[in-house]
C-alpha cells in the first residue's frame, strides 16, 4: 500500500511517472470498467497506469440506472445465466463495498389483461429468489395489501403486487472508490487525459499516445499490454488500430423530480406493454428519479434527453400513480449510452443482450465490450485471468477483499458513512460547515474531494462525487464550491470565469429538453 494522495495537487507529479515508466498494463477509460481492472490488476501484483479523457466516471458510469441488480426483465428474455451471474455479484458486492451498496425494495404492481400477469410474475421471482439461494425472497400482495401499503398507487385494474429485493448504489461513486483503493496499492489513475494515437506490438512494446487536455501538451505511455475499457468509445479506440466496429449504442434518458412531487421510500417498476420494456422509478435522496429509455444512437456525441423523452416518462408516472406531474415539476436529467454488442440478427434494443465480451486484437491489446456496471468485478476477473500466461499473478482478490479495507462498524448510515464510508475519518476537521441549509452537504466534502478524490473541477465534484447536480443545481451553491476550488488550487480570475462557462453549459445540455418543453406548455 503507498501513502500517495490521491489529490489535484498531486497531478503534476504523476505526469512525469507516467511518462518515464514502463507499465505491465495501461488500461484506457476511467468508468466502472477500467476502474474495477485497475484495482484487480494491480492487487495482482501489476504495474498498473489508467488514463481517463474527461472526469472518471464521466460517460456511461454515471448515467446509469444506478442498480446492482440480476435484472428481472432479462428473465422474460429466457436470458438465465446472465440473471443468475449477476444476482451472485449483487450477493458479492453487498457484502464487499458495503456501504456504497445498499437494499432497495422494489414494488412491481399487476393489471387486468396486461403482461406480467401476477402468477406469472410469481413464478419468474421465486427463480429470481433461487438464485440468491433464497437469501432474498419475494412478498406476493393481493390487491387489498396492495392498495394499503402503496397508497399512492392508482386503483383502476389493479390485481395486485410483488414486493422484491435487489440494490442500489451511486455508479460513479463505485468508480471513485474502485480508483482510491487501485491507487492505494500503487497504480497511476490519472483524468482529462485522452488516448489520440495506439501502436501495439507483438513483443509486448506497447506505445499510447495520450494528449493532456488541462495543458494541451501531448506524450507516449510505454506499456507491456492494454485493455480497451472505453464502454460506448470502444469503436473509436478500435478504430485507431483499423479494427472493424463491434458495437450498438442505445441511449437511456432519467428525468428527475423532486421527492415531494412523488413521495415513495420503495422503488417502483412499471411495465410499457406495448414497448415490451419497464420502467423504474426510484427514491434518491431528496429526489425520485424515472427512467430510462432505450433509442439508438450513432455516437455518444448525439444522446440528449429529447422532449419526447421526457413526455414518455412523464405520461408513464402519470398513469400509474395519483399524479399530475407535468413538465415544470422536472428539476433535471441525464442521459447514459450503453455499449451493446452488435448482435447478428436485428432484435429490439431491449432485448440486445447485456452479455460481455472480451477480445485480443491484435496482440497485447485487450478490448472489453459491453457488460454492466452490476458485472464489472467478474468483467475485470476475466480479464485478467488472460494474462496469466505473460506474467506470474498473484491470485485474484476482488472476491473477498473488502472495497474500503478498514472494519466496517455497523451503525445507522449517516450522509457521510452513505457518501464517503470510512474515509470520512480523513477528514481534515471534525467541526463541519454545510453548504446549505435543506441538504447534508458540506464545504469539508468539497476540500476532501480535492485532496483525496482527483476532483479538479466543481463540476466533478457537483457531479461525480456527490449528488448535488441532481438536487439543488443553484448557482448560488456551485458560486460556494468554485470557491473553494479557487482557494485550494489558487485559481485567477480567468480560470474561475472558465468553470462557471463549463457548469452553465452542462446545465444547458441537461435540461434542454424539459426546458423546451416547459415553454411549450
Ligand atoms: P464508461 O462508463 O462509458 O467509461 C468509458 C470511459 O472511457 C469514459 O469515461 C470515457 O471518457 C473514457 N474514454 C473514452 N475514450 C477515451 C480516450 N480516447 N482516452 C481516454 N479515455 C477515454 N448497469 C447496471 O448494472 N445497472 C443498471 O442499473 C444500469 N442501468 C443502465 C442505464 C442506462 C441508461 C445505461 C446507458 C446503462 C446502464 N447500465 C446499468 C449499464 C452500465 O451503466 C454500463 O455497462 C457501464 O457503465 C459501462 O461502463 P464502462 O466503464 O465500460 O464505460
Amino acid at each position: 500500500m503507498t501513502n500517495r494522495p490521491f489529490s489535484a495537487k498531486a497531478r503534476e507529479g504523476y505526469l512525469q511517472e507516467l511518462q518515464q515508466e514502463e507499465f505491465d498494463l495501461l488500461i484506457i477509460g476511467g468508468g466502472i470498467t477500467g476502474a474495477g481492472v485497475a484495482r484487480d490488476a494491480v492487487l495482482r501484483g501489476l504495474k498498473v497506469a489508467l488514463v481517463e479523457m474527461n472526469d472518471f466516471a464521466s460517460a456511461t458510469s454515471s448515467g446509469s440506472s444506478k442498480l446492482i441488480h440480476g435484472g428481472i426483465r432479462y428473465l422474460g428474455n429466457y436470458e438465465f445465466k446472465l440473471v443468475s451471474e449477476a444476482i451472485h455479484e449483487r450477493e458479492l458486492l453487498k457484502k464487499l463495498y458495503a456501504p456504497f451498496v445498499r437494499d432497495l425494495d422494489f414494488v412491481f404492481p399487476t393489471y387486468k389483461k396486461k403482461e406480467p400477469s401476477r402468477w406469472k410474475l410469481n413464478l419468474g421471482l421465486h427463480l429470481y429468489d433461487a438464485f440468491s439461494k433464497f437469501r432474498a425472497k419475494h412478498k406476493n400482495l393481493n390487491v387489498t395489501e396492495t392498495r394499503k401499503h402503496y397508497r399512492l398507487l392508482k386503483k383502476n385494474n389493479l390485481t395486485g403486487s410483488c414486493v422484491y429485493t435487489d440494490s442500489f448504489s451511486e455508479d460513479y461513486r463505485l468508480v471513485i472508490e474502485l480508483l482510491k483503493a487501485a491507487h492505494r496499492h500503487g497504480a497511476l489513475c490519472l483524468s482529462r487525459l485522452k488516448v489520440i494515437g495506439l501502436n501495439a506490438s507483438k513483443n509486448q512494446r506497447c506505445t499510447t499516445q495520450v494528449q493532456d487536455l488541462i495543458s494541451g501538451k501531448t506524450f507516449y505511455i510505454k506499456s507491456k499490454t492494454i485493455m480497451n475499457c472505453t464502454g460506448p468509445f470502444s469503436d473509436s479506440l478500435r478504430q485507431m488500430l483499423q479494427l472493424k466496429k463491434r458495437l450498438k449504442l442505445t441511449q437511456g434518458v432519467h428525468f428527475v423530480i423532486p421527492q415531494e412531487k412523488l413521495l415513495i421510500d420503495s422503488a417502483y417498476v412499471l411495465t410499457d406493454n406495448e414497448q415490451d420494456r419497464i420502467v423504474f422509478v426510484i427514491p434518491w435522496n431528496s429526489t425520485t428519479y424515472v427512467g430510462t429509455t432505450d433509442t439508438t444512437v450513432e455516437s455518444v456525441e448525439e444522446a440528449r434527453a429529447r422532449p419526447e423523452d421526457l413526455s414518455y416518462l412523464l405520461q408513464f408516472v402519470n398513469r400509474y400513480f395519483e399524479t399530475q406531474m407535468v413538465p415544470s415539476d422536472v428539476i433535471q436529467s441525464w442521459v447514459g449510452v450503453r455499449p451493446l454488442i452488435q448482435p447478428e440478427n436485428a432484435v429490439s434494443n431491449s432485448k440486445i443482450s447485456r452479455e460481455h465480451e472480451i477480445i485480443e486484437e491484435p496482440a497485447n491489446v485487450f478490448h472489453l465490450l459491453g457488460g454492466k456496471i452490476t458485472s464489472h468485478r467478474l468483467m475485470a476477473k476475466e480479464a485478467l485471468d488472460l494474462l496469466k500466461l505473460r506474467f506470474s499473478l498473484k491470485a485474484c482478490l476482488t472476491d473477498s477483499l473488502p472495497l474500503q479495507e478498514n472494519p466496517w462498524i455497523k451503525k445507522p448510515l449517516t450522509h457521510f458513512d452513505k457518501s464517503f464510508g470510512h474515509d470520512q475519518e480523513k477528514m481534515e476537521t471534525t467541526k463541519t460547515h454545510p453548504l446549505t441549509k435543506s441538504l447534508p452537504h458540506t464545504m469539508e466534502e468539497v476540500r476532501f474531494c480535492i485532496h483525496h478524490e482527483m476532483a479538479l473541477q466543481p463540476l466533478d465534484y457537483f457531479r461525480r462525487r456527490s449528488s448535488l447536480y441532481f438536487e439543488d443545481p443553484s448557482s448560488e451553491l456551485f458560486e460556494k464550491v468554485l470557491q473553494i476550488f479557487a482557494e485550494e488550487l489558487a485559481w485567477e480570475e480567468t480560470q474561475k470565469s472558465q468553470e462557471r462557462k463549463k457548469f452553465i453549459d452542462a446545465l444547458d445540455w441537461d435540461q434542454a429538453a424539459f426546458l423546451k418543453e416547459r415553454a411549450a406548455s
